[in-house]
C-alpha cells in the first residue's frame, strides 16, 4: 500500500473563534487529523446577534481619537481567552506596539489587520503549531495591489521547511513591510493562498454553517444542503447574489485544482459542501444544483425587422452602452430582437438619453426599457445530459402564475436565467425550488 502525505489547510472563521470554546472546538479539529498541518485564522467574531466584531472595534479605534476604551475592551477580549484557555502566553509586548502606532496615527489597514494577528499568536500557542506572520508570506504592491506570484513563492518557500504552522488570515505586507489588507472577510483568500502554495489536498473552510444551500433560506425554508458543487456553478450563483465564499478566494485554488470543502465548526460531523473542479466523474446531487437570483435589473428591448442580416447590429448597441461607461449584465436575443439586461442603478436617469443615442445608431422598429425586473438563475451541471429541465422551469412558473419577462440560457447548459417581475421574485424561485430542490 502507498502512504501519502496529505496535507490540508483549515481556514476557520470570526465566529469559529470568537471565545475560548470556539477555540476548544477548533483544536478538537485539527487535532482529529494530522493532515491538517496549516491553519489560517480570522479574528475573534462575534459571540452573540448584539456582539461586535474585533475587526471593527479595530477600525473604529483608528477612526476615533478617544479610542482608550475601546481599546481596553479588545485587549480585555483577548486576555480573557487567554485566561479561559489557560494558556501561558502573554499579548502585552504586541498591544504595547500596537498602543505605540496607535498613538502615531497608524493606518486603517494595520489596526484591522490585528485582530488575526493577535488570535493567530493565541491559535499557535494552543495548538503547539509555529506562528507564522502573514505579513512575512503574503506580499502587496507599493501601490496596494495583491501580488499573488511574489506571495506564492515566498510562502511556498517559508512553509516547506515547516511541518505545522498558523498563518493569521486577511493581511499582508508590501515590500518596505507596510501591512496591507484585503477586503473584509477576506480570511477566506488567505486559506487559499496557503493551500495553494503547500499544494494541500484539500482547503478546508471552516464557518458557522454546515455548507452551501440550495437557496436562500430567508425565502425557501430549511432548503437542502449542496453537497457537490463544481467551481464554475458556484462562481454562476454567487455572481447571482448568493453570499458565500469570498469570490477572490476560489482563484488560487481553482487554479491549482485543489478542492474546497466548506464544514462547520459547530457540527464536524456534518460532512458540508465540497466544491470541486469540474470532470466528468463528479457526482450530481440532482438535475439543479441551486437557485439564486438578484432584483433591481433594467432590460433594453429592442426590435428591428431583419435584424439579423444587418451585419454589427449588435456592436452598434453595445457601442452605445460603453461609451456611457456602463456594463451589461446578459445580452438574451432572437431572431429580430435583442435584449441589454443592466442593473438598474447603471442607467437610472440616462434612459432617455440611452434610448436616442441607440436610435440614432441602429433605427429599430421599437424600443423600449422596463424596469423592476428580476433575475433568477436555475443552475445545475446534471441539466446538460437531462432534457426537459428548461421545460419544467417554465411549466411551474406558469403554474404559479408567473409572468416571465426573458429567458437567457448560456450556451454551457449550465445555467437557466429567467428574468420576472420583481414583486414575484421570491415566489418565482419558491415555485423552482418545489420543482427540483428536496
Ligand atoms: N476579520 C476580517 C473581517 O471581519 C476578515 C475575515 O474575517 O475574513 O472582515
Amino acid at each position: 500500500m502507498l502512504f501519502r502525505n496529505r496535507k490540508k489547510v483549515a481556514k476557520f472563521g470570526g465566529s469559529s473563534l470568537a471565545d475560548a470554546n470556539q477555540f476548544k472546538k477548533v483544536a478538537a479539529i485539527v487535532n482529529a487529523d494530522k493532515a491538517r498541518r496549516y491553519v489560517v485564522p480570522s479574528a475573534p467574531g462575534k459571540r452573540h446577534k448584539e456582539d461586535i466584531k474585533i475587526t471593527d472595534m479595530l477600525i473604529a479605534c483608528q477612526k476615533t481619537a478617544d479610542y482608550m476604551p475601546l481599546w481596553e475592551q479588545i485587549k480585555a477580549r483577548y486576555n480573557g481567552i487567554i485566561a479561559d484557555l489557560g494558556l501561558d502566553v502573554s499579548l502585552d509586548n504586541e498591544f504595547a506596539v500596537i498602543e505605540n502606532a496607535l498613538a502615531e496615527g497608524t493606518t486603517v489597514d494595520y489596526m484591522a489587520s490585528r485582530g488575526e494577528y493577535l488570535n493567530g499568536i493565541i491559535l499557535a500557542s494552543f495548538l503547539g503549531f509555529e506562528f507564522v506572520d502573514a505579513a512575512e508570506v503574503v506580499r502587496f504592491t507599493a501601490d496596494g495591489k495583491f501580488d499573488p506570484h511574489t506571495t506564492n513563492a515566498i510562502m511556498g518557500e517559508r512553509l516547506s521547511g515547516v511541518y505545522n504552522a498558523v498563518i493569521p488570515g486577511f493581511y499582508g505586507a508590501d515590500e518596505q513591510g507596510r501591512v496591507r489588507i484585503f477586503a473584509r472577510g477576506g480570511s477566506d483568500i488567505t486559506g487559499a493562498l496557503v493551500a495553494r502554495a503547500v499544494m494541500a489536498d484539500i482547503y478546508e473552510n471552516w464557518t458557522d454553517v454546515s455548507g452551501f444551500l440550495m437557496c436562500d433560506p430567508r425565502i425557501v425554508e430549511n432548503p437542502t444542503p449542496i453537497k457537490t458543487i463544481t467551481y464554475r456553478e458556484l462562481r454562476e450563483l454567487s455572481y447571482m447574489g448568493a453570499g458565500v465564499l469570498h469570490e477572490e478566494a476560489v482563484i488560487p485554488v481553482k487554479l491549482a485544482g485543489i478542492p474546497i470543502n466548506i464544514k462547520n465548526t459547530n457540527r464536524p460531523e456534518d460532512t458540508g459542501t465540497m466544491i470541486v473542479p469540474e470532470s466528468e466523474d463528479v457526482p450530481t446531487d440532482g438535475l439543479i444544483t441551486g437557485i439564486a437570483g438578484k432584483k433591481d435589473f433594467a432590460v433594453i428591448r429592442i426590435e428591428k425587422d431583419l435584424m439579423n442580416s444587418e451585419v454589427g447590429f449588435v456592436r452598434k448597441v453595445l457601442d452605445v452602452i460603453a461609451s456611457h461607461g456602463m456594463s451589461f449584465e446578459h445580452l438574451p436575443s432572437g431572431i429580430d430582437t435583442m435584449c441589454v439586461v443592466l442593473s438598474r442603478k447603471e442607467i437610472e436617469g440616462k434612459e432617455a438619453e440611452l434610448l436616442t443615442e441607440i436610435t440614432r445608431a441602429v433605427s429599430p422598429d421599437n424600443i423600449d426599457v422596463v424596469t423592476g425586473v428580476s433575475l433568477i438563475a436555475v443552475v445545475g451541471r446534471g441539466m446538460k445530459s437531462a432534457k426537459g429541465t428548461a421545460s419544467r422551469v417554465f411549466t411551474v412558473l406558469a403554474k404559479n402564475d408567473i409572468n416571465i419577462r426573458m429567458i437567457d440560457q448560456g450556451s454551457s447548459e449550465l445555467n437557466i436565467i429567467i428574468g420576472v417581475d420583481d414583486a414575484d421574485f421570491e415566489k418565482a424561485i419558491r415555485s423552482v425550488y418545489s420543482e427540483f430542490g428536496a
